[in-house]
């Protein structure tokens, strides 16, 4: 049985971001109020509260926080994939995400600094994040 990967949720507010990813560029919103990196993508700052966002690119740079290696996925897609690692980066800018990470599990350290890698899962685009300097 072949069953798809579920897709994020597209809404009008992150849908820049998505369409970014698609060509395969990192951008985050900024404040025009108080300066600071936004994520995950909304209408107004969490820091200021501010309505003035605007996209600019970011470095895709981050430092590991804290991983996970999933064995048992939470959609059946993604079963046959396992075990996989996602993890936490805290990025350069500021914010955190959290995403896969291809990252061979003994590797795995604390503050491990890591990059951004495209990877296109059922033709649609998705941010991972490697180990920075890594070839994969
Ligand atoms: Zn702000």
């Amino acid at each position: 049985m072949n069953i798809s990967l579920p897709q994020p949720t597209i809404t009008p507010i992150t849908q820049p971001f998505w369409d970014y990813i698609q060509k395969k560029q990192f951008y985050l919103q900024y404040c025009l109020d108080c300066g600071q990196a936004v994520f995950y993508p909304r209408a107004h700052c969490p820091h200021c509260f501010g309505s003035r966002l605007e996209w600019r690119p970011a470095s895709g740079n981050g430092k590991l926080t804290t991983w996970s290696v999933v064995y048992r996925a939470g959609h059946p897609a993604w079963q046959e994939r396992t075990p996989y690692v996602v993890g936490i980066v805290e990025l350069e800018e500021g914010p955190s995400l959290l995403a896969h990470l291809i990252i061979d599990e003994v590797e795995l350290r604390y503050q491990m600094p890591v990059e951004i890698n495209y990877q296109e899962v059922d033709a649609f685009v998705l941010p991972f994040f490697r180990k920075k300097g890594a070839h994969v």
